[in-house]
């Protein structure tokens, strides 16, 4: 993926997307479209489907159909295994083009995107197409004149409401594992980001999925994403997205079927650094770059630097260095390091928590301004704002920008009590060389992922998944097929 072959394709008109249904693109019953506005620039990129509530309940009706007739759960494990193989290769055939859309459509550097998001897609559909025909059922211990059976059942139908910040990476960690087990799934991609993954799934059908196994409904998520987690029909809702959507979905569950649901939410996470880090240099670039890639929209992203007191200065001028030398730019440059803020209203939601930050005693040492607002595009210079109290607004609220907020530590147990003082519980580093330390910070944090002398990173094989209010279950590994099976026994008298 060369800066040539990106710029043939930077602006080549998009076409409107439309729903996808039955196998079929369809617009919405009343013939609505929403605007899709580009954070490079802020132009009309394109127009989505602005579906209803009768689109989402007939996606759904189309994929309930679709599992009751077994033309997927139905079919021969190697046969499923085929078509998802085919489809992660279509997914890598058509990476570039995937890669260009999805950054027009949400902002993401290509430098990051052409990895995690098309790359990782390929490769998280392909891990539980490799997976599917090597889990089996159980057979209990029970007396001999007994058979006991633990069969592992699709759970039927899956609704997937997706984010903006990676769709097509996140979006694949719902689909792989949901699909692999022969369930049909309904998706509600972001509105801020439906482009990357629209395509993607009609590379599914193209792959050979059957038609209604997997829909797709654009539009917003108070209106489609409402019906689907109010629907009777939907078994299972699989989600990424923010708390406050988090709870209405559960919301949604108690009041409708009592469907499961399953979240991965938001995090504060706390990127701790000891006085006796290994290369406190290298542990500054990687505290930069594991909250301001993406624009510090990343979930796991350490947002709070919780650095020891007698090298918070120093550490935090190395940081504020390694900051500096990121690039913040057109996302489609491959050179840029830090691209666009999603959207308008989230830029300004970045700027009122710095505000709320400087009135609540902290400092913004750098950054925090406004830039490039002759692209007309929503670009942020990352800041870095020292001072944080513990409790502060910066301390306690996930901004998902580009803000770093700073607080010392005098020892390991203020540590520890400051990395676990939020809600949440997503991620987290420490950074030491002393291997118990870095085993009892591991245990005593409260997060579902901690990162030692390094910050995020991770492949298919581990778990991903919050506690506390950053959700429940995982997604990643073998784990995550876990949302999407149910366990049934069959008690047999020999
Ligand atoms: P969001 O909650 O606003 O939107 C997520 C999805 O929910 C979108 O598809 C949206 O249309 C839909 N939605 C919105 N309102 C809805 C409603 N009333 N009913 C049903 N669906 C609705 O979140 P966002 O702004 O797109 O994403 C950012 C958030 O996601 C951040 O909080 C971030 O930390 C979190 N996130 C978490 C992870 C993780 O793995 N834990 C990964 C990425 C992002």
């Amino acid at each position: 993926m060369d800066q040539d072959s990106i710029n043939a394709l930077r602006d080549q008109p998009v076409p409107v997307f439309h729903h996808l249904i039955e196998g079929r693109h369809v617009p919405a019953s009343d013939g609505g479209l929403m605007d899709v506005l580009s954070p490079r620039n802020g132009q009309v990129l394109t127009q989505i489907a602005d579906g209803t509530a009768a689109d989402m309940n007939a996606a759904i009706a189309s994929a309930r159909a679709a599992f009751e007739d077994g033309r997927w759960a139905g079919q021969a494990p190697a046969a499923r295994k085929k078509v998802l193989m085919k489809w992660a290769d279509l997914i890598d055939a058509h990476a570039l083009e995937l890669a260009v859309l999805g950054v027009r459509d949400n902002g993401t550097e290509i430098s990051m995107a052409r990895k995690a998001e098309p790359g990782s897609a390929a490769a998280t559909i392909r891990y539980y197409a490799e997976a599917l025909d090597k889990i089996y059922g159980e057979i209990a211990t029970t007396s001999s004149d007994i058979l006991g059976l633990i069969h592992k059942e699709p759970v039927g139908v899956v609704g997937a409401i997706i984010p903006w910040n990676f769709p097509m990476m996140i979006g694949a960690w719902k689909l792989g594992p949901a699909l692999a087990m022969g369930n049909s799934v309904v998706l509600k991609p972001s509105e801020t980001a439906s482009l990357s993954l629209m395509r993607m799934a009609d590379l599914a059908l193209e792959a050979g999925l059957p038609p209604g196994v997997l829909n797709a409904v654009t539009g917003a998520g108070a209106v489609v994403g409402e019906a689907l987690g109010l629907s009777m029909d939907v078994d299972v809702l699989v989600f990424t997205g923010s708390g406050a959507t988090g709870r209405r979905l559960m919301e949604y569950a108690a009041k409708s079927n009592m469907k499961r649901v399953y979240l991965e939410l938001g995090g504060k996470s706390p990127n701790i650094i000891f006085a006796d880090a290994p290369d406190l240099d290298e542990a500054a670039k990687v505290a930069a770059a594991g909250i301001f890639r993406n624009a510090g929209q990343v979930c796991v992203a350490g947002s709070r630097l919780l650095v020891e007191a007698p090298i918070h200065d120093e550490f935090v001028a190395a940081v504020a260095r390694a900051t500096k030398a990121m690039q913040v730019g057109d996302p489609l440059d491959l050179a840029t390091n830090i691209g666009a803020v999603n959207s308008e209203p989230q830029l300004q939601q970045n700027l009122d928590f710095l505000r709320k930050a400087e009135q609540e005693g902290g400092e913004i040492v750098r950054g925090g301004a406004r830039i490039l607002q002759e692209t007309g595009g929503y670009f942020m210079d990352p800041a870095i704002v020292t001072g944080v109290a513990p409790d502060a607004t910066l301390a306690q609220k996930e901004v998902f920008g580009p803000v770093l907020a700073v607080t010392p530590f005098d020892d390991e147990d203020a540590a520890v009590r400051m990395a676990n003082a939020t809600v949440y519980g997503l991620a987290g580093a420490v950074w030491t060389s002393n291997l118990s330390r870095a085993h009892r910070m591991v245990r005593a944090v409260r997060t579902g992922v901690m990162h030692v002398n390094t910050y995020g990173g991770a492949d298919g094989t581990v778990p991903l998944g919050g506690v506390g209010q950053s959700g429940n279950g995982a997604d990643k590994s073998l784990h995550a097929i876990e949302k999407y099976i149910n366990l049934k026994t069959a008690w047999i008298k020999l």
